[in-house]
């Protein structure tokens, strides 16, 4: 049996998890990796670019992301790079969430461990 007080704090941590639980039902898509501008050489030998890093063109915006232990990058557009941000901080709410959910659940499991049977 638990008691009481351990009983509230339990329900407490229950409804902490089921809460930040909801939080992550509701996150968006996710992307790993980030997006950032560079300034990129042509291929044309006799452009100013390829001896000035002041000429280079662009900015761009490039995604990179390590997807199996490769790094993969991608050529954005501007919208595409708008999504790309906000798909990347949903990725990092995921993290969040995950990083909080585990610290609601080992403080509840460290609880129900204490707990001695027929107590
Ligand atoms: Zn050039």
């Amino acid at each position: 049996m638990t008691t009481k007080r351990t009983q509230s704090r339990l329900d407490a941590y229950e409804r902490h998890y089921r809460d930040l639980a909801k939080e992550l039902a509701n996150v968006g898509y996710i992307t790993s990796g980030s997006v950032a501008l560079r300034y990129n050489r042509c291929g044309k030998s006799n452009c100013a670019c390829q001896d000035d890093p002041t000429k280079r063109h662009g900015p761009y915006w490039l995604w990179t992301a390590k997807v199996d232990g490769k790094t993969v990058s991608r050529w954005l557009n501007e919208h595409e790079a708008g999504l790309y941000q906000g798909w990347i901080a949903n990725d990092r709410h995921v993290r969040e969430l995950l990083t909080q959910m585990r610290a609601v659940a080992a403080k509840a499991t460290q609880l129900l461990l204490a707990e001695k049977p027929g107590e």
